[in-house]
Parts: C-alpha cells; structure tokens; sequence
C-alpha cells in the first residue's frame, strides 16, 4: 500500500538523524513538497511511497548541517570588517551571495548570521526566498548594535546609552531579523588600536534595553562577549546566547545551563587565526592575542560542557564546520554528539523545529557523505549530495545509481 507520492527517495547503507532514531541500517528518505515525508528502514519507505529513488551505495544520509556564526564574507578583504573597505554596498551583496552558495555545496543547508554589514543578510535571505539566487537557509541578525568604536564597528550600528541602543535594535527589528546581536567586549580580531577582548563594551544598561525591545518582538538576543566582564555583563542584561564566550567562567557556565543560554563557542576560527595568520592574510596584530587566549578558550569550553551548557558548531569566518566539530571530539565529545552539535544544536539555537534533524514533517535538508562520518569524521569533508529545502543543490559525478 502507498501512502502516496515522493518528489524523491533518497535511500544509503546508514542514516544518521540527529534526532531520536538515530542511527538506521539500510534506510530511506522520502521527501515530498520540500518536506521529509517518511524515514526509516529502504523496505518500510519504499513501499510505502513511490518516486525516483537516488540510492548512494556506501554512504551515510545525515541533517543538513547548521553554521551558527558565520558571516558570510569570505576570507578575503571583504571578512575583516575593519570599516576600511570603500565598496558599494551591491558588491558586498555578491561577495555574500557566493559565500552562501559555496557553503551550500559544502552541506551546509543553514548558516545563522550574526551581524552583516548594512544588513545584506536579509537582503540575500529574501533573494534566496524568491529564488533569485541559491542559498542555505539564513537566520540572520542584520546589522550588529555596538558602542562607538566597538568590535565590528565597520558593519555594525554604533550606539551609545540605553535609548540609542534600544533604536538601533528597533531599526533591525523592523527590517526583519530572527534575533539581535550586540557587542558585549572587544574582539580577538581587532578593528582598532587599544581594543582587547578582556574589555566590556555595552554596558548593562544598553543591553538591557536592547533585550527588552528585542523580547517585546519575540526575538532573542546574542552577544559577542570575549572577557569575564563581558560575559557577566551580557547574562545580567538578561541575553540568550554568548558568542566566544572565551574567559567564561564555571559560575557563568552553571548560570548558563541554569537559566537556558546558550553558547556558540567558534573555537576553530580562534585555532585559525592563532596559527593561519600569514597564511589567511590577517593582520599580524590578530595573532599574539588569538595565541594567548587558545588555553583560556579551552578551559572555558571544557567549563560549560561539565555545566551541562547547550552549545553548536560556528565558523566566523576563518574556522571550517568540519574543523570545528573535529574540535568538538577532543574534548571527549562523542563523534555523535559533535555532529548532532551542527545540526540539532543549531536549530536548538535558532529557536526553530523546521530543520537539523531527520524527522518527518520537517524540511527536507539532507547531505550524504560516503561510508561511515561516525566512525571517521573526515568524510564530512567530501559532501556528495546536498538537498536542501527539499531541492538537489549538489550532486557529485558517479553518486546516482
Ligand atoms: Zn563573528
């Protein structure tokens, strides 16, 4: 009996679902008006629904994966963000548009943007809607809200004092944005001279204005918070999830897990930039301060995972998704869990049920890599297949059989 017509049936060796099935031998996916309509054992999918089967021998099927800090600029000139760059604002629209493409094909199928300069991000997020050009699924911030001459000043609204704060947050809002990112302390990628990441930036005050408007639009609150008081700053004003969060504390840790913030830690991006410098093009002064904070990263990372802290995988700019969960394992993190902390995790993070597992009834975005990612994760390196939405956006030579 059918339960009625596939758009597509993708079927492998093991599925890998993110969610509470787990792990499936021998399995299917159906997919259906860009939705998963079924997932489980090929015999139990196939005969229940009919439509073109795309079989991948020896791969795995797994969750489209989910960036949750990536800019979208590149690596280039256009990435640093110093302000210096004089280019029309349409040239950043390209720059941003074939970054999403590129991580696309790469499996990712969702890339949260936390700060885009002169909010190109929603500008893309509406393209990609209107099918004007490909993309991942975006959750984007617009612009950043940071103090004058705060960290990514170059692509953020400076602001200073509550009122001019809670502006700035309502200016985004009303363009459209999934959540609002402030600056909360300096940066390991210094935009001027003098800044440190150990220094706050955003008092209490201005970020409490600016959850307050942002929770009235129903939107969470990210901030960019590096230092001790930076971090401490960020959770008084009552924000929902910490970037970096590089000196976090085992009190902020237990405080997190508490009360429900999240962390998305960007730890490859810090590994990059210490030993990548020359390599990246990045200015020489980012090295010295990404190298000294390396081991307070670590410690602090390793604090949140004893507090029991929900975290996901984030790239910002110079780090790499598979890196990053890489990374994630040599904290003892099972290859499981680092993989699910770049699909499930980043919808936890982006507050959505649309996507980052393989479940029926969310949307159909599911990558294949060949053999088994859980037992080597360097096969998340060789994307064969990317469906995103329900759309083939990648399919490498020989896969379809
Ligand atoms: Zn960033």
């Amino acid at each position: 009996m059918t339960n009625g017509p596939a758009d597509m049936i993708l079927s492998a060796p093991r599925i890998f679902t993110a969610g509470d099935a787990g792990l499936i031998e021998d399995g299917a996916v159906a997919v259906s008006d860009g939705v998963i309509a079924a997932v489980g054992r090929r015999s139990d999918v196939t005969a229940g629904f009919a439509g073109e089967e795309i079989r991948l021998p020896d791969a795995t099927l797994l969750p489209g994966l989910v960036d949750s800090h990536e800019h979208l600029m590149g690596t280039g000139r256009f990435a640093e963000g110093t302000g210096t760059l004089h280019e029309p604002e349409s040239m950043y629209a390209l720059v941003f548009a074939d970054a999403g493409v590129r991580m696309l094909r790469r499996g990712v199928t969702t890339v949260r943007v936390p700060g885009s300069y002169a909010a190109i991000d929603l500008v893309v997020r509406r393209a990609i809607a209107e099918g004007l050009t490909r993309g991942p699924r975006l959750v984007c911030a617009g612009q950043p809200v940071t103090m004058t001459g705060g960290h990514g000043h170059g692509i953020g609204i400076e602001a200073d004092g509550a009122a001019a704060c809670a502006g700035a947050a309502r200016s985004q809002l009303a363009l459209g944005v999934d959540f609002v990112k402030l600056m909360a302390s300096g940066g390991v990628g210094v935009v001027r001279p003098g800044e440190d990441p150990t220094h706050p930036e955003l008092t209490v005050e201005e970020m409490r204005a600016v959850v307050e408007v942002a929770t009235a639009a129903g939107r969470p609150v990210a901030a960019h918070a590096d230092g001790v008081q930076g971090i401490t700053n960020s959770l008084e004003a009552g924000i929902s999830c910490i970037e970096h969060g590089i000196y976090l504390t085992p009190d902020h840790a237990r405080y997190m897990a508490a009360n429900g913030v999240v962390l998305v830690p960007t730890l490859s991006t810090m590994t990059a930039i210490a030993h990548k410098t020359e390599q990246l093009g990045l200015p020489p002064v980012w090295k010295p301060i990404a190298e000294a904070i390396l081991p307070v990263h670590r410690a602090s990372f390793q604090a949140a995972l004893d507090a029991g802290v929900t975290f996901a995988a984030g790239t910002d700019s110079y780090g790499d998704i598979v890196d990053e969960i890489i990374e994630f394992t040599t904290y003892g993190i099972s290859s499981a869990d680092a993989i699910t902390a770049a699909t499930a995790g980043g919808a936890a993070i982006a507050r959505s049920d649309r996507f980052g597992t393989l479940e029926v009834g969310k949307d159909a975005d599911v990558i294949a890599v060949p053999g088994d990612p859980l037992a080597d994760l360097e096969a998340l390196r060789d994307v064969r297949l990317v469906v995103a939405r329900g759309a083939v956006e990648h399919l490498a030579d020989g896969v379809r059989t």
